[in-house]
């Protein structure tokens, strides 16, 4: 796995926010973080992981920038369960236990090598998933038509904003996608529950965005073009898919800014 940098996104984020109207970035309706304060001393690494300048405030200055809200949205940390977006409530919930799970599956994967990498691959889990939730919460505020699983819409946000605003959003968008394989290889038989989930399957989920990650950054990402991962002839689809959501996802973006 390559190490990347992270909090580079400051220029890609003014870009959009240029493109998106300018009144968003004047109103309240924002994304705004509460932290529980009854978190256990066990997660409270986790904690301080979140408050680091790249994680939290980072990704939520990214989401205020590049996304239009009618209504605030309370992020609420440390909540019981989740991570989930609540439209009636306008709460996305993230528990930080989701962290301490992100960071048992790569460490038991022997996939990152030091303290500082986990704590990046981490915080790039987190960003993917909360992009994912803002997407359910702009679907149910603007009445966003979805026409397919919106479980699938939200990953598609989350890895258009990544590909296209994000320095380095491509590896981000990588360990997002490595998560959804961990998450598969701790399956050991499919049962129906699987199969009617709202979500696509995590495998499908891993090879749909390392799918959008080729789709963006097919020079960058030959090696994704491989039979273990992507054959020659589903990378060659993946430009075009990977062109369509992008296109109507910031489209979208665009119509509900305005
Ligand atoms: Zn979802």
């Amino acid at each position: 796995m390559k190490l990347h940098l992270r909090c580079k996104w400051n220029a890609a984020a003014m870009l959009l926010a240029a493109i998106l109207s300018a009144p968003l970035l004047a109103n309240d309706n924002r994304l705004i973080a509460e932290y529980d304060r009854h978190i256990g001393p066990e997660l409270a690494p986790y904690v301080a992981l979140l408050e680091r300048e790249d994680g939290i405030p980072s990704i939520i200055g990214f989401i205020n920038e590049s996304i239009p809200f009618n209504a605030p949205v309370i992020l609420k940390i440390g909540a019981e369960d989740g991570p989930l977006f609540d439209p009636q409530t306008n709460e996305i919930w993230m528990p930080v236990e989701f962290l301490a799970e992100i960071d048992r599956r790569f460490t038991s994967a022997n996939v990152v090598e030091t303290q500082e990498e986990l704590d990046d691959v981490v915080l790039d889990v987190v960003m993917h998933t909360l992009l994912h939730e803002v997407a359910h919460a702009i679907i149910a505020q603007f009445s966003i038509p979805t026409l397919g699983k919106e479980e699938d819409a939200a990953d598609n946000l989350a890895n258009v904003l990544l590909l296209e605003y994000v320095e380095s959003g491509n590896y981000i968008t990588l360990n997002a996608a490595e998560m959804f394989a961990l998450e598969d290889e701790a399956v050991d038989t499919y049962e129906s529950a699987d199969f009617w989930d709202e979500h696509s399957l995590d495998i499908q989920r891993y090879y749909t965005t390392i799918c959008h990650v080729y789709g963006a950054y097919p020079d960058e990402h030959a090696e994704l073009v491989d039979e273990e991962k992507l054959s020659a002839e589903r990378a060659e689809t993946c430009l075009e898919e990977y062109a369509t959501i992008s296109y109507d996802w910031l489209r979208v973006l665009e119509q509900i800014s305005n």
